[in-house]
């Protein structure tokens, strides 16, 4: 096929399924789909997806530091959060020995 603006041969973008001129750079949208196109948009999905995971893989492995970094501040948060729960716990129950305490003075000095 041959482009209609300039005669130049087209190319086929199997992924977004359309031949276009490399030289002026239209597009003409493939209509039928031919194995070629079938082919192309499945090589380009497994290739994208390929990438992706390839990218999460690299990412992964790039920021292992910081990922184990972020997860070891989550669980000092944690046992931040159960520290101040104890905390809470230990303050309710003092005040409430405290109470006992008085409470008990007053009627024991009857
Ligand atoms: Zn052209």
């Amino acid at each position: 096929m041959k482009c209609e603006h300039c005669g130049a041969a087209l190319e086929v973008d199997q992924l977004k399924q359309v031949r276009f001129c490399p030289y002026c750079g239209a597009e003409i949208e493939i209509k039928e789909e031919t194995p070629e196109t079938m082919a192309g948009a499945i090589h380009g999905i497994a290739k994208t997806f390929f990438n992706q995971t390839a990218d999460k893989i690299r990412y992964n492995r790039e920021h292992a530091a910081e990922i184990a970094e972020q997860k070891r501040k989550e669980k000092e948060e944690e046992a931040k959060n159960t520290r101040k729960i104890m905390m809470c716990m230990m303050g309710g129950l003092t005040v409430l020995m405290v109470i006992m305490m008085v409470v008990m003075r007053l009627t024991g000095g009857n």
